[in-house]
């Protein structure tokens, strides 16, 4: 039996959920959850902003230890992350191509079928990455989601010449702008919380701006502009802000649509785009280049019977900056 947290209708509280696993398929193994963090896209599906089945166990942001494999790479007691992903085609021009984030057939850890907040998972083996040794597994959980969202796109689009404007310094925000200060570029963090501008500096940021202080005449200064915003903003102000052929990318999710006017792009050829997680490649590399550069989830850690509270204070953005539930016995 395992047992997790489960909602059983949309924006009611979680509450304790036990169930039978069916058997371990070819190529699944079990894992033993030791910590698993508070997304924003786990709010959203709480929330009953995206569709959801229920009972709904939320929880993508994964670490713990091997139960049961019979791989000879992950033997039992080797301690792996998982994300938001959790099963590909392999046959599609996507995943032929290294994408797996943008397979047609893509499995989602914790949506139609039950996530991380629970004491056991079983998941395929090809979306369990081992954790170098190097990085705490206490801190480690949210790099497997807010982590490789912010690492995919950094490393797909900025270098060390340019400037970048990371929007939103939450769960994705922090991770940001320590992937792009080791990236080499300059850094500025824009938020809508001015006691965060401590922290943004110590986190790497050179600069610090408030959202709501940004005029349309404002020089444009950022290439590269990512934002994990949730909410409805003035992407114009924005869009205006970046330097010919500059790129905004939004990897936060707001409900409504982005209206921005073609005059904008055409203006100085700047684009926007998405992103969505990352590879299977990317997520190896980017646990191995946090080892190397101590990039490191600033987390505070609640037991996982405090999960209400831990969405509560998430909802409220009160989250220092991710939420990482644990397992009452550690
Ligand atoms: P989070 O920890 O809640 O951080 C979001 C940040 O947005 C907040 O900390 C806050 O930063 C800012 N914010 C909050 N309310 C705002 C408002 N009204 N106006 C402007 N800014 C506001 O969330 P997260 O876990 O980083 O996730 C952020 C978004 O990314 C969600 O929509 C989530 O679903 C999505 N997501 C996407 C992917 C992907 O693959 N693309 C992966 C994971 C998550 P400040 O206090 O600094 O303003
Ligand atoms: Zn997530």
């Amino acid at each position: 039996m395992i047992h997790a947290f489960a909602q059983h209708s949309p924006c009611t509280p979680l509450s304790p959920y036990d169930y039978t696993p069916g058997p371990l398929g070819p190529n699944d193994i079990e894992i033993q959850i030791e910590y698993c963090g508070l997304c924003h896209s786990d709010l959203h599906l709480i929330e009953g902003d995206w569709p959801a089945q229920y009972p709904l166990v939320p929880g993508h942001e994964i670490v713990g230890r091997v139960l049961r494999s019979h791989f000879k790479n992950l033997p039992p007691g080797t301690r792996v992350g998982v994300g938001w992903q959790c099963g590909a085609c392999f046959f599609c021009d996507s995943c032929l191509q290294g994408k797996e984030a943008s397979c047609p057939s893509k499995i989602r850890t914790c949506v139609n079928r039950p996530g991380g907040f629970a004491d056991r998972i079983i998941i395929d083996q090809h979306f369990a990455y081992p954790l170098p040794k190097e990085l705490d597994p206490k801190t480690a959980a949210p790099l497997l989601c807010a982590g490789i969202t912010a690492y995919s796109p950094l490393r797909a689009h900025i270098n060390a010449t340019q400037s970048v404007a990371i929007i939103g310094i939450g769960g994705i925000g922090h991770l940001a702008l320590q992937f792009a200060r080791a990236f080499g570029a300059s850094v500025t963090a824009i938020s809508t919380s001015p006691e965060k501008e401590k922290e943004a500096l110590k986190f790497g940021a050179h600069h610090f701006l408030l959202l709501n202080d940004l005029r349309p005449s404002m020089p444009p200064q950022f290439d590269f502009i990512l934002s994990t915003v949730h909410a409805d903003i003035d992407w114009g102000v924005l869009l205006d802000l970046l330097k010919p052929s500059g790129k905004l990318c939004c990897v936060g999710i707001p409900q409504k649509e982005i209206k921005i006017s073609a005059r904008q792009l055409i203006t100085n050829n700047r684009s926007l785009c998405g992103s969505s997680t990352g590879s299977r490649f990317e997520m190896r590399e980017m646990l191995q280049f946090a080892a190397r550069h101590s990039i490191c989830p600033q987390v505070e850690i609640l037991p996982l019977s405090q999960i209400n509270e831990a969405i509560a204070k998430l909802k409220r953005n009160e989250a220092r900056y991710r939420l990482v539930l644990a397992q009452e016995n550690r």
